[in-house]
């Protein structure tokens, strides 16, 4: 059989359950929804505990399992991820925090904890006067991600990850960065000298005396937490022998997918947000169809729609999604082995994530139809594919794609 390429689509936060609002049914339901049921009867459906039954999956979790990995092994928090988001890929052993641009007085007390929402281009001028450091023998590299955040990652021997927060994560005095284990003595001293070091720095820095005389509170400290070991992880391509890559538009799911050594493309109007570009999503994933054996497509519009709340909004998402569905039809032809799913179900009364399972439909040439319907909560679950985890999808997909290896003779 000849080799297909594999095509995971995730529409992140897609699954719910009932709402009210909708006469009792989900906005999968009440959407209007042509080329996700043509998947639905021309495929395989079934409903996923993405990491297992009744856990709440973060997305990044769900992304490690869907791409075939075991979230438990390879998870080490969110801080390597979120560098990896920004493009700050660590090596095995590199220990990285998430950090808040804030505000404090001169007694080190928060008095914002995002410095009035500061954002590029002037978090990006304030940590290049924290470039080239070295604390006892340790790289510090600091990065600007989005809005008030940034990234620390801290490169040398004898590092560990197991440090509590300096970020008091309220408006009070910030806190020491404590070993929690012995062997962490070394990199609590580091981070709260690279914190003394950020205040001295930033108080003075020309762009928050330009903020103080606009009447904006100054960035004057960097607030490590969420501190994060780089996992030894086995690169999916080596893994699974397929050059995979993945087009997604919010950073956390890039940093995954960097930190799994897969290729991250950037689309022009992918903004991982309610006005992403679907059909400029589609067309690069059609695209990579034809040079690379595997992609993962994250949109994340739904997810958002479902943390404001607002059952609507994601019933228009979800049709939007489904249009952009139909254009990946029409162009992928025939050897195509294609999965869509979501990462996670966000129910719109929750406006959180919860540990439902969520649907799946697997689509190929020579499949055996199940007799589903429409691809929604209630029709997969009667489907053929019963109820996996999310770790088992991809190896589904890779027989279904001909590049399964033979158990016993
Ligand atoms: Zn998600
Ligand atoms: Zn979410």
């Amino acid at each position: 059989m000849k080799k297909r390429n594999i095509l995971i689509v995730v529409m992140d936060g897609l699954g719910d359950r009932a709402v009210a609002q909708l006469g009792g049914m989900t906005p999968l339901q009440a959407a209007s929804t042509p080329n996700l049921d043509w998947f639905a009867r021309n495929g395989a459906t079934g409903i996923v505990d993405v990491i297992s039954p009744g856990v709440r999956p973060g997305s990044d979790t769900s992304h490690l399992a869907i791409l075939g990995y075991d979230p438990y092994e390879v998870y080490t928090g969110r801080g390597p991820f979120e560098a990896a988001g920004v493009g700050l890929v660590g090596k095995k052993g590199d220990v990285a925090f998430r950090c808040n641009f804030a505000t404090v007085d001169a007694n080190m007390v928060v008095t914002d904890r995002r410095a009035g929402r500061i954002k590029e281009p002037d978090t990006g001028e304030l940590v290049s006067v924290l470039r080239d450091i070295r604390i006892q023998g340790v790289e510090v590299i600091v990065k600007e991600a989005t809005e008030h955040r940034a990234v620390l990652l801290l490169r040398g021997d004898g590092l560990s990850a197991a440090v509590s927060d300096v970020d008091p994560h309220d408006e009070t005095k910030i806190h020491e960065c404590r070993p929690l284990r012995p062997e962490a003595t070394k990199t609590a001293e580091i981070v709260n000298d690279f914190v003394r070091r950020s205040y001295d720095s930033l108080n003075r820095h020309p762009v928050n005396r330009r903020r103080e005389q606009s009447g904006l509170p100054p960035a004057n400290i960097l607030l490590p937490r969420g501190a994060g070991i780089f996992p030894d992880i086995v690169p999916f391509n080596e893994r699974n022998g397929m050059r995979g890559a993945v087009v997604a538009g919010v950073s956390l799911i890039k940093g995954i997918a960097r930190v799994c050594g897969l290729e991250v493309v950037e689309v022009k109007g992918a903004t991982g947000g309610l006005d992403t570009d679907v059909n400029a999503k589609a067309d690069a994933v059609l695209k990579l169809l034809r040079e690379r054996d595997f992609v993962l497509l994250n949109v994340k519009a739904t997810d958002i729609a479902s943390h404001d709340g607002d059952a609507s909004k994601k019933v228009k998402v979800i049709e939007r999604l489904d249009g952009m569905m139909g254009r990946i039809r029409e162009g992928m032809g025939g050897d195509v082995v294609v999965a869509i799913m979501a990462d996670h179900c966000t129910p719109i009364e929750l406006k959180d994530h919860s540990g439902d399972p969520v649907p799946l439909v697997v689509c190929c040439e020579g499949m055996v139809k199940d007799g589903g319907v429409a691809f929604d909560e209630a029709s997969c679950a009667k489907g053929g594919l019963g109820r996996i985890r999310g770790k088992d999808v991809l190896p589904i997909l890779i027989d279904k794609a001909g590049r399964s290896e033979k158990f016993g003779a």
